[in-house]
């Protein structure tokens, strides 16, 4: 921007030296607007609005602000309407927008093509000379693959990713890349790598106020630490879960993490808090979807009433969800089983527990829920010593006591974990912290850079304006001069040349005409008895007489002569170009012009002549050795009578 005020100056130096002064302020004026709104807008108003809109759809989808597919499609489409290659900031980050939503990711060749896409991108020049592109693009890609089941291929690429993020320090590429590793991690049963990367990306989603992300990783947080059996842990992260869905007004979301809190609780025994919670979930869906949808949440309610021994209305929720409820609907089916065959068994309906409780174990073992079937050998084993068969009753105890040990001894494993996991949250938090402060300092930076720029415009414009001033000022004076020097060299009276005027313009004739060889002729005329005016009409009329005088003499001559007053009632007439024989005739008819004139403006039927002396340039020796010899001329022909013409042949 520097270059633009020595640009300035130097316009406004060569704009002031030119002669056309008057016309200076305006120009200025119009080249500071012009320059002001140049720096203003460094691109056009239209391409300003429309890179506006751009970013705050970059924006909306950093955020995770658009839901349905309609309106992804669209600003999509904008997007690639409006960002041209050449605003290479833009254009790097379209690509990474386009690889994370321009692919239908429910079809196994639409996610291909994103990895298709990726690929070819990371191949062109301009993305690899930007690293947060590629890095990002590594990561969507990789995130393609574990969609597509490829899960060691993802993890491999997360952890490249993960590496690269914390080399060029984006605190949002080390949040995305450590939270979907840490989901896989979690999936895998590998908790503390899990825990580590989840609460890393936690950390930084928050500190990032990028709210939809920080709900999405916390799910994955929090079924981690219920998978791993902490339900306390899980409660905590999933009541704050459930706040933000509420605070967001997502409904659907905070009540399917009611049922979640609801089974965290029954494992801490809690069973009239997780009937509350469980009971909540089952209305809202009720209410909201119809009893089909509900009778899932219905389950769940008649487990914690068995629990609180409600038997009645547990098998109230438990006929309700039979109808609907399906085989496939796993977790669902072979708990309402469950909950059916406990049910039975404490109303002493022994042979449809046992049947029930059949129906549970297929399903329990299809879907390999240890927890489950650990319920499940106690219930049966109760519905034996019901039946007082010790022998079946001791077997089912002892497959009970079996399951719980496998079950204790990966929760024990999973203790050692935590412990490993939670002194390191310390360092984590510790590591974010920099990151984010790092994170500020950049955008600090930016804020500095744009500030600046404001600052070099404000100077530009003050310059102008002082420019302008002075432009104004130098215009007015110039003005001023001007009007005092016309007013020098003018007659008063007649507004004609005065003498000093017409004289040194008849000496620059005078000098000019020895350069070139042109003729040059005056005429000195002079009114008759001017006195005799002024007795008899009065000094004011007498006035009015010279001016009119002045008036038809001027009106007679060519555009090039002059014409001065340059006595009383003496003018001065300069003929440039004219020989004397010329100005002869042009004397002539003066003086009969003036003979003839009406002056009745002045007085009705006044008359005036007036006598005049020509000379014309023959080897004088100077211009006023001609005006002697034109005043020598009107000497005569004031003396042969007047109202005459005369020229001096010396
Ligand atoms: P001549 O034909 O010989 O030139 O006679 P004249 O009376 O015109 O000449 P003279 O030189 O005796 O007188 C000139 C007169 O012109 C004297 C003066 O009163 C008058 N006069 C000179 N300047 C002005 C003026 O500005 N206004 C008026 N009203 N009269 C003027
Ligand atoms: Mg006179
Ligand atoms: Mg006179």
């Amino acid at each position: 921007m520097l270059w633009l005020n020595g640009h300035i100056a130097r316009l406004a130096k060569l704009k002031m030296t030119r002669k056309t002064k008057a016309k200076s302020w305006l120009t200025s004026l119009l080249l500071c607007l012009g320059l002001s709104l140049f720096g203003l807008s460094p691109v056009s108003q239209a391409q300003e609005d429309a890179n506006e809109q751009i970013d705050a759809i970059f924006d909306k989808f950093d955020q995770g602000e658009y839901s349905d597919q309609q309106a992804i499609s669209e600003a999509l489409d904008y997007l690639t309407a409006n960002v041209t290659m050449e605003d290479t900031k833009r254009y790097l980050k379209l690509q990474t927008v386009l690889c994370w939503n321009n692919y239908d990711i429910t079809k196994q060749q639409a996610i291909k093509d994103a990895i298709a896409f990726a690929d070819m991108k990371l191949l062109s020049e301009g993305v690899a000379a930007s690293a947060e592109t590629t890095t990002d693009l590594k990561l969507c890609r990789a995130f393609m693959h574990q969609l597509l089941g490829e899960v060691e291929v993802a993890l491999e690429e997360y952890n490249k990713v993960v590496a690269e993020a914390y080399l060029i320090e984006s605190p949002r590429l080390i949040a995305d890349s450590r939270s979907l590793r840490g989901a896989i991690y979690s999936f895998q049963g590998n908790f503390a790598q899990a825990l580590e990367d989840l609460i890393t990306a936690q950390h930084l989603y928050e500190s990032l106020n990028l709210q939809y992300w920080a709900i999405y990783n916390l799910t994955e947080l929090a079924t981690s630490y219920r998978r791993f059996g902490d339900p306390q842990t899980a409660i905590k992260y999933y009541s704050k879960l459930e706040k933000g869905f509420e605070d967001t007004g997502d409904r659907d979301g905070a009540n399917a993490i009611k049922t979640e809190i609801g089974f965290a609780l029954e494992e801490l025994g809690e069973y009239e808090a997780a009937l509350k919670k469980h009971k909540e979930a089952y209305k809202y869906w009720r209410d909201t979807q119809g009893e089909e949808a509900s009778s899932y949440t219905a389950v769940n309610v008649a487990g914690v009433l068995i629990q609180l021994h409600r038997e009645d209305e547990a098998k109230a929720y438990l006929d309700l969800a039979e109808k609907h409820v399906q085989p496939e609907i796993g977790g669902s089916y072979s708990f309402m089983r469950l909950y059916q065959a406990q049910s039975a068994l404490n109303k002493g309906q022994y042979p449809q527990a046992l049947d029930y409780i059949d129906k549970a174990k297929r399903s329990f073992e299809a879907i390999k829920n240890a927890r489950g079937l650990e319920k499940l050998h106690m219930v049966h084993s109760q519905i034996f010593v019901a039946e007082k068969d010790w022998k079946q009753a001791y077997e089912a105890l002892l497959s009970y006591i079996q399951t719980h040990k496998s079950l204790d001894a990966t929760q024990q494993t999973n203790r050692t974990t935590e412990m490993r996991t939670r002194f390191n949250t310390e360092q984590i938090e510790r590591e974010n912290q920099q990151l984010i402060e790092l994170q500020k300092i950049k955008e600090n930076e930016l804020v500095i850079l744009k500030q600046n720029k404001y600052l070099q415009l404000a100077v530009i414009v003050l310059g102008c304006i002082i420019m302008l001033i002075l432009s104004i000022v130098a215009y007015k004076q110039s003005q001023k001069s001007k009007l005092l020097s016309i007013l020098a060299l003018t007659d008063h009276l007649t507004q004609l040349p005065n003498r000093r005027y017409t004289y040194s313009k008849g000496e620059g004739y005078f000098k000019s005409k020895d350069e070139g060889d042109h003729p040059l002729s005056i005429i000195l005329f002079d009114a008759d008895h001017f006195k005799k005016v002024n007795d008899k009409y009065g000094h004011d009329i007498g006035d009015k007489v010279l001016i009119a005088l002045a008036n038809i003499s001027n009106g007679l001559m060519r555009k090039q002569d002059l014409v001065g007053r340059v006595g009383g009632e003496e003018f001065l007439v300069i003929l440039p170009g004219t020989t004397a024989e010329q100005a002869l005739n042009i004397a002539q008819r003066l003086v009969t012009t003036v003979e003839s004139s009406n002056f009745d403006d002045v007085y009705v039927n006044f008359k005036l002549t007036i006598s005049a002396g020509i000379a014309s340039v023959e080897g004088d020796k100077s211009f006023e050795h001609l005006l002697k010899r034109a005043d020598d001329a009107l000497y005569r022909a004031k003396s042969s009578g007047r109202n005459c013409a005369v020229l001096d042949t010396q």
